[in-house]
Parts: structure tokens; C-alpha cells; sequence
């Protein structure tokens, strides 16, 4: 009598119009419990693209004891909206099938203790990569791993602790390695190093390089990982490329350096972000660029100084966020002790939904934060320079689909 693990599938509420762009991501947290369960099922609603009668009739054959809905997503930020959408679909289900159902929004065990992420209960071949992180790939074949949980670093506007209950702690390469190659024999090679922060010259992550580079992983493989400005070297850079990272994601934020430097991001300067960029982009490596609009002391002038930033550095993706005030960082305090509405659902919190609830800057009002974030969007992704560089590196598909992507508008 097995009990049922639920991963709700709120995507179209949280992504309206650009979901098609975004990946569907492996629950592993929630494989884990399953694993640990023993005689347990895995119904991944989002991968299967099921609503709440999709779910009924996927489990009307199965004898089910117990249900739970697991709250959490693969990143922090996502605990807020997939716990209200857990919670949504607890009361349908509970009547339906009559047995208990439990909703988890928080991990209460250490995912580095777990083994290897036992794959073969979940729906390996429904999974999707980002748009970005496919392009010059044969296929958008998706599969996540993690080589560490939480961060040695304290950024303002960042819940992570939160979210993991822990603080920053490894995982024995060896099982990493073991993911890879079992997600490999499964045909997937477009990986997702979940860790909240993978390059930082460490002896867990270089042994993780090591190891994947000694198996004959590296060429094969298409990992994207995150990264800060200020952990990586050359020798890092080098390490990352020969075990198959083809993609960095670092947090920008902020093109004004006096505003970075007050989210305790970055002690960085501009140039250091230049010369970081340009040392990531010699050693083959693409960049995602992660930037942010309406920190509190954002005005016309330094968000535009944050666009300028973008386009100089001209990685081949960009993402341009609103700020984000989640509960458990010390920005939701700051704002709520300075008595700003903050968003209180998951439709307020969804960057791309028509419900998002931008927060304001102590000068501008957040629907013009917003405004500026898509007028930023269009502007980086239709730059002629900029489309020229990325059909050099991936060929006339991608810049068509770029082109498909700035064509949709964004309600
Ligand atoms: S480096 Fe990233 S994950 Fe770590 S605290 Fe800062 S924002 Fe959060």
C-alpha cells in the first residue's frame, strides 16, 4: 500500500505565456523522501502536465494509503508559491481519496546523507531543459544532481539557509559522479548542477571536476551550475570546462557598484566584472547574467546603469528580475520594518505571472520598476550586436528562437 509523493504543477500560473521557455525540473528533494518511503510512487503533476482530474485518474488503479504534496522547489524562492499551490490541491485531493495528506513545504532530513537521487522513479523522459541552456544542443533532455546544500555566503535579499535549515555542506563526489552517469545511461546530457553555489574553489567541487573528467563525462555532457563573481580563477574556469560545465550563472545584480556592495553580493567593482566575464567566456564557458531592478535605493539612473552593464558585458543569456523580498531574508525585514506592501501570494510573487506584484524603491513605484524590467528584457535580447555574437556561437535556430521569444508579449 504504497503513499503517493505529489509535486504540484502550478506552471501556468506562475509562468502564463512563457512557459514553454522554462524547464521542468526534476523534483529531487522530493525523490529523496520517496526513497527513503520505501514502497512509495512519485507523481510528478508538472512533468506529466496533469491537473487535479489528471491526478484522480492517474491514481484510480493504485490502492494509495497516504498522500504527500511537497512544497518545496529545486531553488528557495519557489517554497512560497508551491506551498499555496500544494495547499490548493490538498483539499480536492483529501476529499477524493479519503486517506491523509500531508503537505511538506520544508526538507527535515540532509539531502547529502541520501545516496544517489534514484532516478528510475521518476519520469526521466518528461523533463525539459531551459530554452538557453539547449541551444546548439540536439535535444532539451533535462536532469538535475547537486554536489551541496545551502551557501558559505550571506547575501541580503537571499533565503537560503532558510529554505535548507543548514548551513553549507558537500556531498561525496563519488555519488555526484554516480548521478551523472546514471542520468547519461538515460539518454539525458543536459544537467543542472543544483548546488546554490557549485564554483567556489573548494575541494569538494574540484574533486567533483576531477572525477567527471576522468570518467570521459566532460565533452559528452552540458552542465549549467551557479557562480559568483569573486569565486572563480582561471585554474577554476579550466577545471569546470574539462568536467562538461558549459554554462555559469552569476549573480550581477546590480551595474551601479555602490548599490551591489550594500546587498553584501558584491565587494566587486565593474571592471572586476568585466574581467571575470571575459576570463569565463575564454575558457568557452556561456554566461547567464543574473540582474536585478528595484533595490531600494534603485532610481532611473542606476537601473539604467545595470541595463548598460548587461549589454556591455553581452553573456549569452541575461535574466532582469524585479527585486524579490521572500520571508526569511534580511531585506523582507528591512521592508516590512519601512511598512512596504509586500506580495502575500504566490501570483504576487511570480515574476512573469499577470498577478506579480512588484515591490517599489524608496523613489520609484513598482509597476515602473516592472516597466523597465520588460522594456530591459526587449532591449538586451533584440541588440543587434548582440544577436550577431549569439548566431556566431549558436547558429541561425538560436537567434530564431530569441527572435520567437521577444515576440511574445508579456501581460
Ligand atoms: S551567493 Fe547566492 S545562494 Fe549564496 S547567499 Fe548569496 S544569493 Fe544566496
Amino acid at each position: 500500500m504504497p503513499t503517493v509523493f505529489v509535486k504540484p504543477n502550478d506552471k501556468k500560473r506562475q509562468y502564463s505565456r512563457v512557459q514553454h521557455l522554462s524547464a521542468i525540473e526534476m523534483p529531487a528533494w522530493l525523490s529523496f523522501m520517496a526513497k527513503a518511503q520505501g514502497d512509495s510512487l512519485i507523481v510528478d503533476m508538472e512533468a506529466e502536465d496533469l491537473d487535479e482530474m489528471g491526478l484522480i485518474l492517474r491514481l484510480k488503479d493504485f490502492a494509495v494509503d497516504e498522500v504527500v504534496l511537497l512544497a518545496t522547489g529545486s531553488h528557495p524562492s519557489a517554497h512560497i508559491q508551491q506551498s499555496e499551490a500544494a495547499d490548493r490541491l490538498k483539499k480536492g485531493v483529501e476529499a477524493i481519496f479519503a486517506v491523509p495528506v500531508r503537505v511538506e513545504n520544508r526538507l527535515y532530513f540532509d539531502p547529502t546523507l541520501m545516496g544517489v537521487i534514484p532516478y528510475d522513479k521518476l519520469p526521466v523522459k518528461l523533463y525539459r531543459a531551459h530554452n538557453w541552456h539547449s541551444w546548439g544542443r540536439p535535444d532539451r533532455s533535462y536532469g538535475v544532481t547537486f554536489s551541496s546544500i545551502s551557501c558559505p555566503f550571506k547575501c541580503d535579499f537571499c533565503c537560503v539557509k532558510d529554505f535548507y535549515h543548514s548551513d553549507y555542506r558537500q556531498r561525496d563526489p563519488r555519488l555526484v559522479v554516480e548521478d551523472v552517469k546514471a542520468l547519461v545511461a538515460k539518454g539525458v546530457t543536459n544537467i543542472k548542477m543544483m548546488d546554490e553555489l557549485f564554483a567556489i574553489d573548494n575541494k569538494g567541487t574540484r574533486a567533483v571536476c576531477e572525477l567527471l573528467k576522468a570518467e570521459g563525462l566532460g565533452e559528452l555532457i552540458n552542465i549549467w551550475a551557479y557562480a559568483r563573481i569573486d569565486t572563480v580563477s582561471a585554474s577554476l574556469l579550466k577545471s569546470l570546462r574539462g568536467a562538461g560545465v558549459r554554462w555559469l550563472a552569476y549573480g550581477i545584480e546590480s551595474g551601479n557598484e555602490a548599490i551591489r556592495a550594500g546587498t553584501m553580493k558584491g565587494k566587486f567593482t565593474n571592471a572586476h566584472v568585466q574581467s571575470v566575464i571575459q576570463m569565463t567566456k575564454d575558457h568557452d564557458i556561456s554566461i547567464v547574467g543574473n540582474y536585478m531592478f528595484g533595490f531600494w535605493e534603485d532610481g532611473i539612473a542606476s537601473m539604467r546603469e545595470t541595463l548598460d552593464l548587461a549589454k556591455a558585458l553581452n553573456c549569452e543569456y541575461s535574466n532582469f528580475y524585479c527585486m524579490s523580498v521572500y520571508p526569511g531574508s534580511r531585506l523582507y525585514d528591512e521592508m516590512k520594518s519601512r511598512g512596504v506592501a509586500l506580495p502575500l501570494t504566490s501570483e504576487e510573487f511570480a515574476q512573469m505571472s499577470p498577478n506579480f506584484k512588484p515591490v517599489p524603491t524608496k523613489t520609484l513605484d513598482g509597476r515602473f520598476v516592472m516597466a523597465f524590467r520588460d522594456a530591459a528584457f526587449n532591449e538586451y535580447f533584440r541588440d543587434p550586436g548582440y544577436l550577431a555574437m549569439m548566431g556566431a556561437r549558436f547558429g541561425a535556430k538560436a537567434v530564431e528562437e530569441i527572435k520567437a521569444m521577444t515576440s511574445i508579449e508579456i501581460r
